[in-house]
């Protein structure tokens, strides 16, 4: 259906790319993302720009451990009239922190391995997740911004979206937005929760009242997942997608959550997601009502989808959630958190 008013519309409200009052709030389009991933995503690119942003012209802002290269940043700001940004990440936001044993390590990725982790042993997609999970809203680029839509190359958009999408958050009052959520897999995780329970022994005032716990605890499809996650559902909102505000980055229930976390070393001894690790945050700090599913954004990330019945979405069949095996199917959490909290 359609979002509630106001609407937002940028046919009754300035949003030139380069006008001084234009009606943008403070937000942008963000990736993190390689150069050699360069022509994955110019497609999605110009896919999020042909179906909303070309209206809003909100910047985008490019992150990358190595610097971007010049054919990088003209072919991406070649694809869009709106002003792009390229960041180098810090080596102290990225690099293994310190606390972490290197031999530790080499050793629990064989342990990951035997159990089918993916990206097990790929050192880089730990830093990823970890940068993701605590790092990208610290970076200078970000200090003014309030707002962000994460955006990875291969992904796909198949929706005309015809309103402010950053202005309908902070109309609504909404801290995160969601399009896809999904059961986790439990190799990656074991202690995620037993150290997310510790935490909340020390810090109970950070429960929120309206919290999402039944969502996070929910184990009777899975009940492998009672076992091999201690009692976490891994329900999780798939976070290649996300609209957020920083601000629930940058609180200090997140911030303590975060460093708890980090000094256990998880990120790196396990696979620790940065989907499972702010899904548990906002599930157990944020009002759940204040969590918002995009279900008018037609979206794939190989290889669910989501894709609305409506006449402004083409290239996906209404309703579909999984491309491939069927078995795909059972990975959606979406009924759980229906079941516990709406479809608001
Ligand atoms: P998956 O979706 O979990 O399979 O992981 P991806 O390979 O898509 O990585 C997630 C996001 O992080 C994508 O936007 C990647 O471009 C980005 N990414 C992953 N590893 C690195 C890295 O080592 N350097 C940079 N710059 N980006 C990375
Ligand atoms: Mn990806």
């Amino acid at each position: 259906g359609e979002p509630p008013e106001p609407l937002w519309r940028h046919t009754e409200h300035d949003y030139s790319p380069d006008s001084p009052n234009s009606a943008r709030i403070n937000a942008t389009l963000l990736s993190l993302v390689r150069n050699e991933e360069l022509h994955e995503l110019l497609p999605t690119m110009k896919q999020l720009e042909e179906t909303w942003n070309h209206k809003y012209n909100y910047p985008w802002t490019f992150f990358n451990d190595v610097p971007f290269t010049d054919e990088f940043k003209r072919a991406t700001q070649e694809a869009t009239k709106a002003k792009c940004t390229y960041n180098l990440i810090p080596k102290e936001q990225w690099e293994m922190p310190s606390w972490v044993s290197k031999e530790l390590y080499d050793e629990s990725s064989k342990i990951l391995k035997e159990n089918k982790v993916q990206y097990a042993g790929k050192v880089s997609y730990h830093q990823m997740c970890r940068w993701n999970s605590g790092m990208f809203y610290r970076h200078e680029a970000l200090q003014d911004m309030r707002y962000y839509w994460r955006v990875e190359p291969k992904v796909k958009f198949f929706c005309d979206v015809d309103y402010d999408v950053f202005r309908y958050m902070q109309d609504h009052n909404k801290t995160y937005g969601f399009n896809i959520n999904l059961f986790d897999s439990p190799e990656s995780i074991p202690s995620l929760w037993p150290e997310t329970i510790k935490f909340l022994a020390s810090h109970p005032e950070y429960i929120n009242k309206n919290n999402a716990m039944a969502w996070l605890t929910d184990n009777q499809r899975r009940p492998d997942n009672n076992v091999k996650a201690h009692g976490y559902s891994t329900c999780h909102f798939w976070s290649n997608f996300e609209i957020a505000d920083l601000s629930f980055w940058r609180s200090k229930a997140y911030e303590d959550y975060f460093t708890h976390l980090d000094r256990s070393g998880g990120f790196f001894y396990e696979r620790w997601g940065d989907a499972p690790v702010h899904s548990i945050a906002l599930g157990l700090f944020e009002d759940a009502s204040k969590i918002h599913w995009f279900k008018d954004i037609g979206y794939n990330h190989i290889p669910f989808y989501n894709c609305p019945n409506s006449p402004k979405c083409r290239g996906c069949t209404p309703g579909q959630f999984y491309g491939g095996e069927s078995w795909l199917q059972r990975e959606d959490c979406r009924p759980l958190w229906f079941k516990y909290v709406g479809t608001g």
